[in-house]
């Protein structure tokens, strides 16, 4: 097996704190490198099992700071680069825009920098994957429509714009430079660990609490949701099988309205908490809807599922189930990322509407 040193960016974070986990264990040759600026969203407490690992290291640091980013890349020699460092949630995107052009578009192209300065056109066995969204593509309308990884971009929020321009910078360092990339895709993720700012886990937390749970509109948003651990399996295919210059679109055929997804979280809540069948739909409560808010969101996964062999292995309600057991067993993790700023941020964002 070669040993190869991978940079992962935003490890700390929702979903890189998978990616990290799954390969520093199936990869004991690797050297995987943590990069993250610990952000609100970032927590070292999602990699403790891993914490000490021979062949992990974590780095804290800001992709907005480009001698930084340098050093880093001469100091590790990086072979490849995983980047889900990211501004993520649309409602901030909305409150403070600029926050998402430093990190996701000015930080994407520092690190494309870094990588094209460092390795000197020396491309052979090197690889720059970055880890993007649907929300890129906009909103579909028709039911029988799906994303596909040709569909035009048509970004709608600061966040999906963001992402965009960052593709379009990652394609670009591709055609211009030669720089060896690949991207991916990807439809709503939920699992242990997601900061509870984003639907599955502020209902869950808003339910456990006895506290409204709060609709944007009347909650008929239609989303393709993924288990995390389903979309870690699918990096790890990309960034090993991908062909270099391709984009995957990665998702879990698995479309929900926003209340139903609701509904389905407040019977599974009532059951494992032991509450009279109907006491969590009494906390639904429907607020001004989010501006500009994309209506359906709807992947179409066949390239990855062909070229790669990859489908989606967790069924929604197992992985809710799983999910909510989590967030119940870890009540302290919750109580500390809830606290402080994000009671400030939730005032802002919900309790004025
Ligand atoms: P997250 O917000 O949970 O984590 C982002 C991580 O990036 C955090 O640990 C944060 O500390 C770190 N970070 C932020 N700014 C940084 C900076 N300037 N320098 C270094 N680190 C910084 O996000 P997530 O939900 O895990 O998403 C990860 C990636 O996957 C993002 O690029 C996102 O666009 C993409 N994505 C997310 C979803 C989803 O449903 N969550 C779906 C598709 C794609």
């Amino acid at each position: 097996m070669e040993n190869k040193t991978i940079l992962i960016t935003g490890g700390a974070g929702f979903i890189g704190s998978h990616v990290v986990r799954l390969f520093v264990k199936k990869y004991p040759h690797y050297h995987i490198v943590n990069l993250d600026k610990l952000t609100y969203a970032g927590n070292l407490e999602n990699l403790k099992d891993i914490e000490g690992m021979p062949n992990y290291t974590f780095v804290k640091g800001d992709i907005v700071d480009a001698n930084f980013l340098h050093a880093l890349f001469q100091k590790y020699a990086f072979d490849g680069v995983i980047h889900l460092a990211a501004e993520s949630h649309v409602d901030r995107s909305i409150l403070n825009p600029i926050d998402f052009v430093m990190t996701n578009v000015v930080g994407t192209v520092n690190l494309l920098n870094a990588a094209r300065h460092v390795w000197k056109e020396d491309y052979e066995r090197k690889r720059f994957y970055h880890v993007s969204t649907d929300e890129v593509y906009g909103s579909l309308e028709n039911t029988n429509e799906f994303f596909t990884e040709n569909t035009p971009y048509d970004p709608r929020s600061p966040y999906s714009a963001s992402k965009a321009s960052s593709d379009h910078f990652v394609r670009a360092y591709h055609n211009t430079y030669g720089l060896p990339v690949v991207l991916s895709n990807c439809s709503n993720n939920y699992g242990p660990n997601q900061f509870p700012e984003k639907l599955i886990p502020l209902c869950i937390l808003n339910i456990k609490n006895k506290r409204p749970i709060p609709i944007y509109g009347k909650g008929e948003n239609i989303r393709d949701w993924l288990y995390v651990v389903d979309h870690a399996r699918a990096i790890d295919l990309v960034y090993h099988q991908g062909k270099t210059g391709e984009t995957y679109n990665i998702g879990g055929h698995n479309e929900w309205k926003n209340i139903d997804v609701v509904r389905l979280i407040c019977r599974l809540m009532d059951q494992k908490l032991g509450r009279p069948e109907g006491s969590a739909e009494q906390l639904i409560t429907f607020v001004k809807d989010r501006a500009g808010h994309d209506l359906r969101y709807a992947i179409d996964a066949s390239k990855i599922q062909k070229e790669l062999g990859w489908t989606p292995s967790v069924r929604f309600e197992e992985g809710l189930s799983q999910t909510i057991d989590w967030y119940l067993a870890n009540e302290e993790w919750l109580e500390r990322v809830s606290s402080g700023a994000y009671r400030e941020y939730y005032r802002i964002q919900y309790e004025n509407r």
